[in-house]
């Protein structure tokens, strides 16, 4: 298995597309520039495609983007507990950016606001203060990392 790598984005053209190999066959790609997700298998006429287009939201699905390897990519949604959420947010394909919330740790008189479903007399610590939410232009996705303290300033 050869090791992670950066590779240029056919999507966007920036160098900051990251590589990871599942197997021989398979890998991911992530890219910073752009924040747009695929892997080797995101094909039309793939079984991972049509389920990809049954759960993604209408505005990922008018982003999809077909490289000229016939690959295709969708904006990534990014949700960590513990740091936020960075997720593409709009009307159109047109008229969108990404959105960065931050999380915060939940207050001890707050929490029984903040029940986990299915395991009684428990809370979350951290929930998403959607008053820290900021937007984004898409190729300032790594900022919108920074802001939630996924990638240093
Ligand atoms: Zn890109």
């Amino acid at each position: 298995m050869n090791p992670d790598k950066l590779v240029i984005c056919p999507r966007c053209g920036s160098d900051a597309c990251y590589v990871a190999e599942v197997n021989q066959d398979i890998s991911n790609h992530f890219c910073y520039g752009c924040g747009f997700q695929s892997n080797t298998l995101m094909r039309e006429g793939e079984l991972i495609m049509e389920e990809q287009m049954e759960i993604l939201p209408e505005l990922y699905k008018d982003l999809r983007h077909e490289d000229k390897n016939r690959q295709v990519w969708f904006p990534s949604t990014i949700n960590l507990p513990t740091k936020g959420m960075v997720f593409a947010n709009g009307s159109t394909s047109k008229n969108w950016k990404w959105a960065a919330v931050k999380s915060i740790e939940v207050l001890e008189e707050e929490k029984e606001k903040y029940p986990i479903p299915g395991k009684k007399g428990k809370f979350y610590e951290n929930r998403m203060d959607m008053t820290t939410m900021k937007m984004f232009e898409e190729h300032d996705y790594m900022e919108a990392l920074s802001y939630i303290g996924v990638l240093p300033k």
